[in-house]
């Protein structure tokens, strides 16, 4: 009976986009109670120590692509530790970071250039006024 509302406040928590207040209501619990029945959701991709599995602790980490290692609690956004299919994690992605670097920095600088207008049109607003 208990298992059972376990694995149903589960299933509507990460099954669904109803809010936790909606949720608690529907199962009849207080919110603090259904969070402490929620079980972290499997990500499908296994702890680089290799030795657990890497699950989201609640929906916003999921949101977030935030996992941790359900074994040595190891944290990390998702992003580092898939699309590395050759098998390394994050650290080894340095050399691809540094590709790309190239066509953001030049983003960042037509960024700062923009900023850097914003804020002479704004002084130049303040220096008027006054
Ligand atoms: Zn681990």
């Amino acid at each position: 009976m208990e298992e059972d509302l376990v694995s149903r406040a589960n299933a509507l928590y990460w099954g669904s986009e109803a809010s936790v207040n909606r949720l608690a209501e529907e199962l009849d619990l207080s919110k603090g109670a259904l969070y402490d029945m929620i079980e972290p959701y499997p990500a499908g991709i296994p702890c680089p120590h290799g030795d657990g599995e890497m699950r989201y602790a609640n929906r916003t980490a999921r949101d977030r692509g935030f996992v941790a290692c359900d074994q040595c609690g190891f944290e990390d956004e998702e992003i580092h530790l898939v699309g590395d299919q050759d098998g390394f994690p994050a650290e080894t992605d340095q050399p691809r970071g540094q590709t790309t670097a190239n066509g953001t920095s030049t983003g960042r600088l037509v960024g700062s250039a923009l900023v850097g207008v914003a804020v002479g049109v704004l002084i130049a607003g303040l220096v008027r006024r006054r």
